[in-house]
């Protein structure tokens, strides 16, 4: 990989030049109080941003946080990212009220050396998400005003062609962070040649959204255990009813096919749901064999004997002999993790990871999240990765935006 690097440019030297950085701040944030709920994408780019402030650079960054449409939409403003960014970097963080106007101006003109400004929310601008090249471009060059070099450490966002991670990089000397390569590097890992036994975990909401990923690593994996909503549209497939459960059915001709073509004991299903009476928290629920879900109660979690049986699937090949997972890669909670109530199982599947001495990655946003949220100790993974569709279609083989614009 033809990559410039961080160390790169510190090693060019950066005191004094402005140096605008495209971060992933994209953090949750409570809907009642607008309150940050987990900060591990602020706290992820924390050394990309310590690195330059220390070595004097003026450091401008960017990001975008949700999905607002194009124009500002207070909920979605960055400000208190710049809050819990400063608090954590030990570094009064500047904030600027627009990404490209006025007040984005006079925040960067203003910096002095080692001093660091947010810009406010990239996606307040149309241009930042057009597919029209030239307001892609008119954008891309009102933010590359703001820097003298360019680092992208917005691992999470490589796989869109935004202004702020493809456009820029034409227009300025550009340099990836050490977040973005390390994340290239896991997953390089698990595309390449990785170390067997290999299981995959997936979960999550849809199967459409895996679909891709699924097919990219059916051939590479020796186990493929699946849970979440997802795991309704495979048990349907088998022949079993589901409920009111979460169904794609436009994609259970698809599963079929994927559990037809796949050798035996390769794909593990539930054994046992949790069933509900509502997709509520508080809903009466109870543990009913997954060939047995009753027709108006709806599938929440996956019920303990499949947990017990996914944890004792690390640590068995496909044909039942003992052998331990040596890389192990999960995506997508067990189920509605959020819920306490039907978050066990994704509790006991990232436990049984965690325990498991082996090269382990957790992909996806909310399984990230979960992780944290659910109070388990991050360094017990080789890797929790801060990019969610990034990481899912860097692992599907396909050409990331920006990563191929740092490469030229
Ligand atoms: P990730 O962001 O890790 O890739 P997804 O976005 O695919 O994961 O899915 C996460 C969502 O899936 C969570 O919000 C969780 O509540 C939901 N989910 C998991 N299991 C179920 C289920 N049985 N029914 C409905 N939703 C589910
Ligand atoms: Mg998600």
């Amino acid at each position: 990989m033809s990559i410039r690097t961080l160390d790169d440019l510190l090693a060019e030297g950066v005191a004094g030049r402005r140096v605008l950085v495209r971060a992933d701040l994209n953090v949750p944030l409570d809907k009642q109080t607008g309150d940050i709920t987990d900060d591990g994408r602020i706290r992820a780019v924390l050394p990309t941003l310590t690195a330059l402030v220390e070595a004097g650079a003026k450091v401008v960054v960017c990001s975008h946080l949700g999905r607002p449409k194009g124009s500002p939409d207070p909920q979605f403003s960055l400000r208190p990212v710049a809050g819990r960014l400063g608090e954590l970097l030990g570094v009064e963080v500047r904030f600027a009220e627009d990404t490209v106007g006025d007040s984005a101006r006079s925040t960067v003109e203003g910096l002095a050396d080692g001093q660091v400004a947010l810009l406010e929310n990239l996606r307040f601008n149309a241009g930042e998400t057009s597919k029209d090249d030239a307001e892609r471009g008119d954008f891309a060059d009102q933010l590359a005003a703001f820097g003298d070099a360019y680092v992208d450490d917005a691992f999470g966002a490589v796989h869109r062609k935004h202004a702020s991670v493809y456009d820029v990089a034409a227009r300025l000397p550009h340099f990836a962070g050490g977040l973005l390569l390390r994340e290239v590097e896991v997953l390089s890992k698990l595309t390449g040649d990785p170390e067997r036994p290999y299981v995959v975990v997936l979960g999550g909401s849809k199967v459409s959204d895996k679909l891709a990923v699924i097919e990219a690593l059916l051939p590479k994996v020796d186990r493929l255990l699946i849970g979440g909503g997802m795991c309704f549209t495979f048990l349907k497939a088998q022949g079993h009813e589901v409920g009111s459960s979460l169904l794609e059915e436009d994609m259970v001709e698809t599963c079929r096919n994927l559990l037809e073509r796949s050798e035996k004991g390769k794909i593990l299903l539930p054994v046992d749901v949790v069933v509900a009476d509502a997709f509520a928290p508080d809903s009466p629920h109870d543990v009913v064999p997954a060939d047995g879900i009753p027709s108006k109660r709806v599938g929440l979690d996956i019920g303990p004997e499949t947990v017990a049986g996914f944890a004792a699937a690390l640590k068995t090949s496909a044909c039942g002999d003992p052998a331990n997972a040596r890389t192990i890669f999960w995506n997508g909670p067990m189920g509605v993790f959020e819920m306490a109530a039907f978050a066990n199982g994704t509790r006991g599947v990232a436990e049984a990871i965690a325990e498991h001495d082996a090269f382990s990655v957790v992909g996806g946003g909310d399984s990230a999240a979960a992780v944290r949220v659910l109070g388990l100790d991050e360094k017990s993974f080789s890797h929790i990765s801060t990019g969610g569709g990034a990481s899912l279609e860097y692992l599907e083989g396909k050409t990331l935006p920006g990563i191929a614009a740092l490469e030229n």
